[in-house]
């Protein structure tokens, strides 16, 4: 055997040496030991690849295994800086909860709650209870109920409602977005016949009426959250459609989306439709997102008529789609906030984010200038403060851009890899940070970063040109 291979410990010698026991101890002793034989392995056939021997093969393959140990512990789940300027990044986990609602899901997740329990008579309660008198009150409905997500609130509407039978909706109104969620295929899939009306850019009452009949499960209106049709368009309000649901004894489902509880003009920001307004319109049922504008967690919520309501907590399929106890807790937090919109902007993150001005944004990207000029240090990359949009994302007002500011990193420009390169180092550091490449730069928009991000960016950015 070569000498290089002699001198190789084995790996119980390895986890009786005091770094390899303290490894056994941080790691537990499967792992480490587990580490430790790979390390070895490694090690031992670079040397008979020809590798020169090590002068202490012990300390170098403890300290390998711990690299990969350590490397390994990461959560794939890790946390990121979101610098795309997209405030509700469905690929970054959407909305950031408020601190009532972390506070409230932390509790239910360490401590036994009143989740289906009537902590007044000792019987049994309702997982839905906590949640439905919020909803009424926040959005007037009558009844109200929550699931997994908006789709499944679709899904669920459109199954309770209209199973066997036609769902009428406007050819401008079939949306697609994204992650597969299609609404003919969800029709479909919820037993729903798709009865398509119109042309994609106008639908008239009377193409609803020539399809109305006693096949009519419901008429379906979509918010088509996510593009926008302009031009020569014509749709039927949701009051007529409505009114014509009535006449015609068939409830009228109206897919809010994002949906807000609040009128976004308040900020500045385009108004969205508000469920208060859907409900008002007439809308039998009204279904939107938990984790979109209205800041919470992933939910879907279904508000409306009682009738309807009931109906759909009878479907079966709500015991598939319903909400752990984690989410209900962070929801009706989150829901609480909204008895006190004057104080939104300060309590709830998304809001914070959305309503930023672009003036306060650039102050702060001024002021962390020179600090990222000295992070980039001598690498060549100039940081410089530059005007960008920002967006609200997950598809709620897709062609509002909202004024905003950005750190643009860039590189000398000879090299037109540099900037994708410098955006791939950002990304794969301690502290990953997303942002985007335009026009031979880092564009890392600040509507998102929190005061207290700061250091982390500006060690991100030092990490970065190492
Ligand atoms: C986002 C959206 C959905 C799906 O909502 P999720 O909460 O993401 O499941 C459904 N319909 C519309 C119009 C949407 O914008």
């Amino acid at each position: 055997m070569e000498p290089g291979l002699r001198a190789l410990p084995s790996v119980d010698q390895l986890l009786m040496a005091p770094d390899g026991q303290s490894l056994a101890r941080h790691y537990g002793k499967a792992l480490a030991t587990g580490a430790l034989r790979a390390a070895l392995a490694e090690l031992r056939s670079a040397i008979r690849e020809g590798a020169p021997a090590s002068a202490a093969p012990a300390a170098q393959v403890i300290a390998t295994a711990e690299a990969n140990l350590a490397a390994a512990a990461l959560s794939p789940l890790r946390t990121v800086l979101n610098l795309t300027g997209t405030v509700l990044h469905t690929n970054l986990g959407r909305a950031l909860l408020a601190e009532p609602a972390i506070a409230a899901a932390t509790e239910a997740m360490r401590d036994p709650i009143a989740l289906e329990y009537d902590l007044a008579t000792g019987a049994r309660g309702e997982r839905d209870a906590h949640l439905r008198a919020l909803l009424c009150e926040l959005t007037g409905a009558e009844d109200a109920t929550v699931v997994n997500n908006n789709a499944a609130a679709v899904l669920l509407a459109l199954n309770t409602l209209g199973a066997g039978r036609e769902a009428i909706v406007s050819r401008g109104e079939l949306i697609e977005i994204g992650g597969a969620f299609r609404m003919p295929d969800i029709m479909a899939r919820a037993g729903v016949q798709l009865r398509e009306v119109g042309t994609t850019n106008r639908t008239h009452e009377r193409d609803y009426r020539g399809a109305l009949g006693p096949q009519t499960g419901l008429i379906l209106k979509v918010h088509t959250s996510n593009y926008r049709i302009q031009g020569f368009t014509a749709e039927v309000s949701a009051p007529r459609l409505a009114a014509l649901a009535d006449e015609a004894g068939v409830p009228l489902l109206n897919d809010l989306g994002s949906g807000s509880l609040v009128d976004l003009g308040r900020w500045g920001l385009r108004r969205e439709p508000t469920v208060a307004e859907a409900v008002a319109e007439g809308a039998h049922v009204v279904t939107f997102s938990g984790d979109k504008l209205l800041g919470g967690p992933q939910a879907g919520f279904i508000v409306g008529r009682r009738e309807a309501i009931t109906a759909i907590n009878r479907n079966p399929m709500k015991r598939a789609l319903r909400l752990d106890k984690i989410r209900i807790a962070a929801l009706y937090a989150t829901l609480r906030l909204y008895l006190d919109p004057d104080r939104l902007t300060e309590r709830l993150p998304v809001l914070a984010m959305l309503s930023r001005s672009q003036a306060e944004i650039a102050a702060q990207a001024e002021a962390l200038l020179g600090r990222a000029n000295d992070a980039l240090g001598a690498s060549g990359i100039t940081a410089s403060v530059i005007s960008c949009d920002s967006q609200v994302g997950s598809g709620a007002l897709p062609t509002d851009l909202i004024a905003s500011a950005a750190l643009a990193l860039a590189p000398p420009s000879t090299d037109g890899a540099a900037p994708d390169r410098l955006a791939a180092r950002l990304r794969s550091g301690g502290q990953p940070v997303i942002g985007r490449v335009r026009d031979g730069a880092v564009i890392l928009d600040l509507r998102c970063l929190r005061p207290g991000d700061e250091p982390a960016l500006l060690s991100a950015i030092a990490e970065a040109v190492r």
